[in-house]
């Protein structure tokens, strides 16, 4: 069981809200929310699926009723909703489906990664071959971190989706949907009265993880920066929770704070490429103490600020004959 309690909330109609630690890597803790209104119960998003994750979702339902009188049943759950099709939040999903039948709902652009998960998998591991190459890793580096992209999300099987969700949706006639794309292209919050799920959009206090949209359609620096935007100013809002931060009380605060981190972070990719570096060399350069799969998530938080400075003509590539003429060729990328 995670050394956290199980927090609780109520929204300004007097839904309650109950918020289960989940450990779902060995060095990440997330969140799964209970939104009981009556006898409506619904549960946002499930956990990795891995490690503890499924043991402590269970447990967390325990422990409703040992530490907060609610007895909710498995069978009793009438919704699921995934925020985004990230394993950390979905891979509990194989482990739920066994427990209940309630709806599960999820934004359509992440849909066809829950159920058609394998094909998903197998096409996006080539795309992130290419990149890979494309950044300048060597054959050897390449292999090594495609062996890891691949394990950590081949244990899942895709699952069968029986609601699909767009932006200004009113989901169960109680929450309404905020497609917030850039994180993840399904990235939604859900506004329920007066409290806003912020999933992986807000995380003021963790590093926000994007990659680059030539990857992955939808994601990228720019989406990230334009969904900020659009929760920014969300009338009503006085409770924010997020997948893996502490509940925030001012959003517009800690949007402005992640603004200027975003801000920070692409004037650092900017600076450093005073010299002309691939995408891979930056990465060294930026990120020179990270190993296993942080270093395959740092190369992808590179190319995305890289993608972004590029697409606003900011950047030249120093090596442009080498790369016009040559299709493996890596481009090293200078400040134009
Ligand atoms: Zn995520
Ligand atoms: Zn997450």
């Amino acid at each position: 069981m995670p050394d956290e309690i199980i927090t609780r909330f109520e929204t300004a109609g007097g839904t309650r809200i109950y918020r289960l630690p989940l450990q779902v890597f060995p060095n990440l803790r997330a969140y799964a929310h209970v939104v009981i209104a009556g006898d409506y119960v619904a549960l946002i998003d499930v956990g990795s699926g891995q490690g503890q994750s499924d043991v402590h979702l269970r447990d967390g339902f325990a422990r409703l009723a040992s530490e907060w009188g609610e007895h909710i049943r498995w069978a009793d759950l009438d919704r699921i909703v995934i925020t985004h099709a990230h394993i950390d939040h979905h891979g509990g999903l194989n482990m739920v489906r066994t427990l209940t039948d309630a709806p599960i709902a999820i934004h359509e652009l992440d849909r066809r990664v829950i159920v058609h998960h394998e094909e998903r998998l197998a096409l996006t591991r080539f795309r992130m071959g290419v990149f890979l190459r494309r950044a300048g890793v060597d054959e050897a580096r390449c292999a090594k971190l495609l062996g890891m992209y691949s394990w950590s999300k081949d244990v899942f099987r895709s699952v069968a989706v029986e609601d699909v969700l767009r932006d200004g949706d009113l989901l169960d006639g109680r929450f309404r949907i905020i497609h917030v794309p850039g994180h993840c292209p399904g990235q939604i919050c859900l506004q329920l009265d007066d409290v806003l799920f912020t999933a992986d959009h807000v995380l003021p206090t963790v590093a926000i993880f994007l990659s680059p949209e030539s990857l992955n359609a939808a994601t990228g620096v720019d989406h990230f920066l334009l969904s900020l935007r659009k929760v920014k100013g969300l009338p009503g809002v006085r409770l924010a929770l997020g997948g893996h931060s502490k509940p925030v009380h001012d959003l517009d605060e800690a949007v402005t704070k992640i603004e200027s981190i975003q801000a920070g972070r692409i004037a650092r990719v900017y600076d450093a490429c005073a010299e002309p570096h691939s995408v891979a060399e930056l990465t060294t350069v930026l990120y020179p103490a990270v190993g296993a799969y942080d270093e395959l998530l740092a190369l992808q938080k590179v190319g995305a600020y890289i993608e972004y400075l590029d697409q606003r003509g900011l950047l030249a590539i120093a090596n442009l004959d080498e790369v016009a003429e040559n299709e493996a060729g890596v481009p090293r990328y200078r400040a134009a």
